[in-house]
Order: C-alpha cells, then structure tokens, then sequence
C-alpha cells in the first residue's frame, strides 16, 4: 500500500461515492465540502474544514465540483496557499476544455501538475465503483495514481496527455447519453401511442439496433419504475450538452444535431429547475411512465 497522502474536495452526488470507494480501499484521505463535511464524510475518511487544511494534508487531490468556475476558483486558491504538499491535482469534474486548460495553467505556475480526469457511470456506477475514467495528462502521473484510481473505477483510460483532452472524451461522452435520453423518450411516446407496452417496447429495442444506455439502464430502471433517481442532474446533463455544443463550434465540427440536443435539454432545465436528468421524460412527452 502506497504511503501517499490524498484530499477530496466536492463530496456530492458523485464525489461521495468515489471518495468513500478511496477510503474503503484502505488509503488515506482527507475530504471537504463547502455544503458540510461531517455530514458527507465517508466512514475511514477525516474530515477537515478548508480546502487550505486539505492541501496541507494531501499529496494529490481529487476534485469532484459542479462546474468550470468552481474548479477554477478552487485551482487558483491552491495556487495561492504557503502551506501546502499538494503536488497533484486530479479534477474528476465535468468543466469544459477551456476551464481545464486554464486549470492547468494556473496550477503549472505555481508547481503543481493538474489531471483533467472526468467520469463516466452515473452515481449507481459511482458507487459500485465501475466508472470510467478519462485521463488527460501525463502516462507517468497515471501510472503513479493506478492504484488509487482503481479503488474507485473500472475502466482507466489515457486519453492524451494535455487538459482537454479528457474533457473532450467526456463531453462526447455526454452529448451521445443526453441525446439518447431525448431521442427514446420520442421514440416511447411514439410506441405508446400505437398501443406498445413499454417495458416490451424496451426489451425489444435492447436486443435491437436501437439499444442505448437509456433504453437498457434509465429507462427500465429509472423511468418505469416511476423512480426518477439516476443521481444526475438535470442542469449538470444541460451543462455538458451546452459544453460540447460550445466546443464543437469552436473546432468547427458539425452541430445540427446538438443545437437541438441543447435546446431541448435547456428547455426542460427552465421547465424542471433541480430535477433528476431522467425528468427529460416527463418534459418531452408530459406524461409520467407510472
Ligand atoms: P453535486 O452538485 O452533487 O456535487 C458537487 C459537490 O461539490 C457539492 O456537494 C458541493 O457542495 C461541493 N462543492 C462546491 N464547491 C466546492 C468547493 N469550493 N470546495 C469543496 N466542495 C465544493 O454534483 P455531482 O453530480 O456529484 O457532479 C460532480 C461533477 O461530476 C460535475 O462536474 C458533474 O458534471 C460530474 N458528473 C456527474 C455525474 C452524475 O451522474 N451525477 C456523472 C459524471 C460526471
């Protein structure tokens, strides 16, 4: 077992997991949370009070924060601290590739190698530890972190070795599950209102051309059983649509598509504000599954 010392910032839907996955695997790890850290504190983990205490403990640092600005803020309060160790950072955090780069930048002035390492896998996949990672940054820093990363994920990929780069894995990522979560719920509201079944419906469609991860996980799982529960929300999944949407402009790659991706997802974020993302059920067709 590695003698490193690791810190978590951002311990919600997704960081809660994950860091309690790290500290079940018997390292040591200090977490905080601006919302309350005792209160989300995983069992083996110590919960300190400022990001400025984390840094102070930990070697490397996973963050798990809401969005480009938070990871920002934060990358450039570790920038500013005298008493820190951190010489690692590993944001798990969907931000973007600008804000990834320019996370990179800040922390590279002031000696610390950032990751840009977003997730994929929902909280269940959190939970059960079967997520993916996306690696932007260097083989060797990943080759150092295998251990711990594998405490809380899966599948473990080297994407490039720049911040961005995983961004741009995961923002594709997200683009392709946002539009398969708007496309099925046309597709059942299509099957309903000629009579299907659609538990039926879906289990054709999952041993068919049409499966997706809507049809085999959220759907069946989520939207029949009237749940609603993925642990994804609503606003995030906008988020990422927009990010993916901004960036493909910027590279000049084609976006029929995600404009109206986008425009439905924008549109049942004002409708549904704080909703689980699988609301984009109820939003599309207006109807409940139960
Ligand atoms: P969340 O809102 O549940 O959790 C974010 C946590 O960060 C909150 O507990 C918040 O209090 C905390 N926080 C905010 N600012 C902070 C700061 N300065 N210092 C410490 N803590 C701070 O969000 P989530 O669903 O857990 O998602 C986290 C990230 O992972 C997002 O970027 C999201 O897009 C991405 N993501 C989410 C999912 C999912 O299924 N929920 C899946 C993959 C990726």
């Amino acid at each position: 077992m590695t003698d490193m010392r690791f810190g978590f910032a951002g311990l919600g839907q997704m960081g809660g997991p994950m860091a309690a996955n790290i500290a079940g695997g018997g390292f040591s790890l200090s977490v905080f949370d601006t919302a309350g850290t005792a209160e989300r504190a995983p069992e083996g983990s110590r919960a300190v009070d400022s990001l400025d205490q984390l840094a102070a403990n930990a070697d490397t640092l996973f963050l798990s924060l809401p969005d480009g600005s938070v990871s920002l803020a934060v990358a450039q309060e570790l920038a500013a601290m005298k008493e820190r160790t951190t010489t690692v950072v590993i944001d798990l955090s969907t931000i973007g590739l600008q804000a990834a780069r320019e996370a990179g930048r800040i922390l590279k002035d002031a000696g610390i190698i950032y990751i840009d390492a977003p997730v994929s896998g929902g909280q269940a996949g959190a939970r059960a530890g079967t997520i993916t990672v996306m690696w932007g940054g260097p083989e060797d820093v990943l080759e150092r972190h295998r251990d711990v990363m594998l405490s809380f994920c899966k599948n473990l990929f080297h994407v490039g070795d720049e911040a961005g780069q995983g961004q741009a894995a995961k923002l594709l990522n997200n683009f392709l599950s946002g539009t398969a979560m708007a496309a099925t719920s046309e597709a059942v509201a299509f099957g309903l209102s000629q009579g299907l079944d659609m538990k039926k419906l879906l289990d054709v469609v999952n041993v068919s051309t049409g499966q997706n991860t809507a049809t085999s996980d959220k759907f069946p799982n989520r939207i029949l059983t009237g749940t609603y529960d993925a642990g994804f929300k609503t606003a995030l999944l906008t988020k990422d649509v927009q990010l993916f949407l901004d960036n493909a402009k910027a590279a000049g790659t084609p976006v029929e598509i995600a404009e109206t991706v986008v425009d439905v997802w924008r549109r049942c974020n004002e409708a549904l504000p704080d909703s689980d993302f699988t609301r984009i059920y109820q939003f599309v067709t207006g109807k409940d599954a139960k």
